[in-house]
């Protein structure tokens, strides 16, 4: 087989795709295809450049227990999948410590920098610059207090290239309008921008893919052998697949395949739920809200509207915990946003390693195999900027940005 195969057509997939098509390769695209669609389809959409230090931090470790325990169940550590969440939070309990969160710091502020350049020119490229819509977001607090609390966190914290700016009269009416009420405190982010929505940029994406003479496979890889020192890739139905370079993009499905061949893969699901609904009255222009106090983001798409939020450090095939859409019905009624319920219910998991940084690289067992997985809450918004650190590693000899190579790991 001649040419690359990338493994996995989650956006991590498909942005490496189109960057190794930039560069004149020949590229095989193999997706199983799960019934239910993956967290690139699942998620906000938030294109979040203000998101630039990682979660492995020692002021994120401090807030574990306060919120285990708070009412909003924000966060949750299932009791059935301990043996999954121990370790990996071990691993991250070492990576939180301050001189790995400022090294981690600085490789995730860099790469985040680029996210949205990359996004730019990967949309223009697309002919489709309708799929990003770079109109910030805003942040909301329910009380005067929390409002305090959420300004001074600000003040102290880096947001990349974002930055952030009290509303203007139009905006606070705006918001008033929308909720019923003056919120007690909101902010504007501007720099961050959301994407139209997830079938708009896949159709999209898929279209240009198969445009340059792209080929999509259906199947599941189950295993990566090596050959002569080189990756191939077997599939469900058996077929052995020998391309020239192989791009492991599988997102939480790459753990078993990386580490099936030796690499050390600590990574998690950590699952978020949605509900997703008709964009109703929520106004077409509005950015999306994050009501920080009850751990919610509400996109507006350009067809539907989305309520996502929860943290569940789990196992991608453990069954939903049915009270967390419930609980997130809740939260939508106290606020009284106009967001029809009861919204069509949706689980996934986003690929974390215990540092909250990615894996992107190329595999010290095998020089034909790159990878790009581990995201975590990042996937969206740096999957072009990724997809062009595969191209760059493709058509190179080289291992990739150290401070994301799975070697981190041991
Ligand atoms: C609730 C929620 C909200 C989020 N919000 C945001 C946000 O606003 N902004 C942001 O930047 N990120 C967000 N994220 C994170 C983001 O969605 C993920 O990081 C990203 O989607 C990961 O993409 P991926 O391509 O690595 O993996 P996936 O989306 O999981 O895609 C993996 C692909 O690989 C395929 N596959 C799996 N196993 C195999 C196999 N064995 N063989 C062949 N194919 C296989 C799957 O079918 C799938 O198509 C959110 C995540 C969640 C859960």
């Amino acid at each position: 087989m001649n040419g690359v195969l990338v493994v996995g057509g989650g956006v991590l997939g498909f942005c490496s795709a189109l960057a190794l098509q930039d560069r004149g390769l020949t590229v095989t695209l193999l997706d199983e295809g799960a019934a239910v669609k993956p967290a690139s389809w699942g998620n906000a959409g938030h294109i979040a450049v203000e998101q630039v230090e990682p979660l492995a931090s020692p002021a994120s470790l401090r807030a574990v227990p306060g919120r285990l325990l708070a009412r909003d169940d924000a966060l949750s550590l299932p009791l059935r999948d301990i043996r999954h969440w121990l370790p990996f939070g071990l691993r991250l309990a070492l990576a939180s410590r301050p001189d790995r969160f400022r090294a981690g710091k600085a490789a995730l502020k860099a790469l985040v920098a680029e996210a949205m350049p990359a996004w730019e020119a990967l949309v223009s490229g697309l002919g489709r610059p309708d799929l990003l819509i770079r109109d910030g977001h805003y942040v909301i607090w329910d009380t005067g207090d929390s409002a305090a609390r959420g300004l001074a966190r600000l003040e102290r914290g880096d947001h990349g290239t974002a930055r952030y700016r009290p509303l203007t009269a139009g905006e606070g009416a705006d918001l008033a309008r929308l909720l019923g009420r003056v919120p007690a405190g909101a902010v504007r982010f501007l720099g961050s921008g959301h994407i139209a929505g997830h079938d708009r940029l896949f159709d999209a994406l898929r279209g240009r893919f198969l445009e340059r003479g792209g080929v999509m496979l259906h199947g599941r890889a189950v295993g990566l052998p090596l050959a002569g020192g080189r990756a191939r890739v077997v599939v469900e139905s058996g077929a052995e697949l020998a391309p020239d370079m192989v791009v492991m993009a599988a997102g939480v499905a790459s753990r078993p395949l990386m580490e099936g061949l030796g690499h050390t893969v600590p990574m998690i699901a950590e699952r978020g739920y949605h509900l997703h609904t008709h964009p109703g009255d929520w106004p077409a222009d509005l950015p999306p809200l994050v009501f920080e106090d009850r751990a919610l983001i509400v996109t507006r798409f350009r067809d539907y509207l989305r309520a996502s939020s929860f943290v569940e450090f789990s196992h991608p095939d453990s069954p939903p915990d049915r009270m967390k859409w419930e609980r997130l019905r809740g939260r939508i009624r106290s606020l009284d946003l106009p967001f029809a319920l009861p919204g069509a219910e949706w689980v996934g998991c986003r690929p974390t390693l215990p540092d909250y940084l990615p894996a992107i690289g190329r595999s010290a067992r095998a020089p034909n195999l790159l990878y790009a997985f581990g995201h975590q809450h990042l996937g969206l918004t740096l999957g072009p900027v990724t997809g062009r650190i595969v191209a760059d590693m493709a058509v190179g000899q080289g291992r990739g940005p150290a401070p994301f190579d799975l070697s981190r790991f041991g």
